[in-house]
């Protein structure tokens, strides 16, 4: 035999032996935050993990030639209202492969686990929700947020032990954090707050929350103030809609916390409206509004602006209204923060709802990253992946293989066009699925394959606090 020959022979029988993988994503431009590594690699997925990640050509049941391609760390939002199979369906063509509901969150938590599991396509979870709580103890007759009791008075004595029963029980029992939104819910006092905080740093459990209304700065102070003397982990949700014109002040003074060793981190979504619930305590005293303020508010279900007449309407009837309060500037400025992350507070019900919940990881890469240049592909990556897997994983163990485009990780991966990804849902039709995420991956299982969403698969796994 010549050499030539059995080297040929020997080079096919080493490629014959060669571990042959579940799915091969090859020639991709791999980007981890975690590592730095930002290099054309071959990513190889065994079951529901990454097995390689290299330079080599590898072989796979499944294919991919993601040449040209962005391959990342499947996104995590920390702030997905939207926990329905419909809402699901938006999160995956938008690159998110974990949608978790932390502000509002769940009571009670376990039937909120139930509901989903095995069914989802995507990982869920939820926080325990001070508000649920506080709605159902004191029998306020709101949907997702609060509209009479639990807004217009204090809790007694007993319904706030019955409260505190309620977010411990569902902190028990898994809850990721407590969640909280003080905006709403403007008659719980500051000593309430305190000792709900007091609660969460009792199982070194992070709070999500929607600060009080108001003077900005003053709202930042009570729960920065609440999480120092607690020691709890805290986690400011939608600084953009929270902090408005207050913005850069709102930065500086978390960044001065960190500063100081506080664990206090924030979020954002990259839109100059904002949405809630227009029977919520964000529309008290209403009345004394002048006509330009109806005027900023656009009722999603119509697509109409509103006035003071349709805005009485409205309020009376329920549902959710869209608010243009910030600048682009602002926006930006939260956005390309370096230690913001990004958080949808995207909800999309039966085709309607923000842009936010169907738009915002594509708009983050589309709009900031390659337009406007504010922040690195690097970054943005980082901000949607690594920090919000970081900021889970002390109470959820299970979050340290998500994040991250390694061996042994979770291969929850987003493949996406870095020319082409950009967000298409609009104010007027928010139901619309991010162009250019062309392979989604959910622990091994394509979710979103050539552009398009598979049908039949719930590869989605719940994620608790431990
Ligand atoms: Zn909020």
């Amino acid at each position: 035999m010549r050499a030539g020959a059995w080297l040929g022979s020997a080079l096919l029988a080493a490629q014959l032996a060669a571990p042959s993988y579940d799915v091969v994503l090859r020639g991709g431009r791999v980007v981890d935050p975690a590592s730095g590594l930002d290099a054309i690699r071959t990513v190889a997925i065994t079951g529901k993990k990454i097995a390689a990640v290299s330079t080599d050509p590898l072989k796979g049941r499944i294919e991919i030639d993601a040449t040209g391609l962005v391959v990342a760390p499947g996104f995590i939002d920390l702030h997905s209202h939207g926990q329905t199979p419909e809402a699901y369906r938006y999160k995956a063509m938008d690159g998110v492969t974990t949608a978790l509901e932390l502000e509002v969150g769940a009571s009670p938590i376990s039937e909120w686990y139930k509901a989903r599991e095995g069914k989802a396509l995507i990982h869920f979870g939820a926080s325990a929700g001070h508000i649920p709580a506080r709605m159902a103890v004191m029998k306020d007759s709101g949907s997702l947020l609060p509209r009479d009791a639990a807004v217009n008075r204090a809790a007694t004595g007993d319904e706030q032990k019955l409260i505190e029963a309620a977010v411990r029980r569902d902190l028990d029992e898994g809850g990721l954090g407590m969640g909280m939104g003080i905006a709403y819910t403007p008659t719980a006092a500051p000593d309430e707050i305190l000792s709900l905080f007091t609660l969460a740093a009792s199982f070194k459990r992070p709070v999500f929350v929607h600060m009080r209304g108001g003077n900005v700065v003053a709202s930042i102070q009570e729960v920065v103030a609440d999480a120092a003397v607690t020691g709890v982990p805290l986690h400011i949700v939608h600084i953009n809609s929270a902090a408005t014109a207050k913005t850069p002040v709102a930065l500086q003074m978390i960044d001065g916390a960190r500063a100081r060793g506080l664990d206090v981190t924030t979020e954002a979504y990259p839109y100059i409206a904002s949405m809630t619930e227009i029977a919520s305590a964000a529309y008290s005293g209403w009345e004394q509004r002048e006509p330009e303020y109806f005027a900023r508010l656009l009722w999603p279900a119509t697509g109409e602006r509103l006035t003071r007449e349709s805005f009485a309407r409205y309020r009376a009837q329920g549902g959710f209204v869209i608010q243009f309060g910030n600048t682009e500037e602002m926006v930006r400025a939260a956005i390309a923060h370096p230690s913001v992350m990004i958080a949808s507070d995207g909800i999309i019900e039966n085709g309607k709802g923000h842009p936010r919940g169907a738009g915002t990881f594509a708009r983050v890469l589309g709009v900031y990253v390659r337009e406007q240049k504010a922040l690195s592909l690097m970054d943005a990556v980082r901000k949607s992946s690594l920090l919000p897997a970081q900021r889970l994983e002390a109470m959820a163990p299970a979050m340290r293989q998500k994040g991250r485009l390694a061996v042994g990780a979770d291969a929850d991966i987003a493949v996406f066009d870095p020319a082409r990804v950009i967000d298409r849902a609009t104010f007027e039709n928010a139901a619309q699925y991010s162009d250019g995420f062309r392979f989604v991956l959910v622990e091994g299982t394509l979710v979103v394959r050539d552009g398009k969403l598979q049908d039949g698969v719930t590869p989605g796994q719940a994620v608790r606090a431990q």
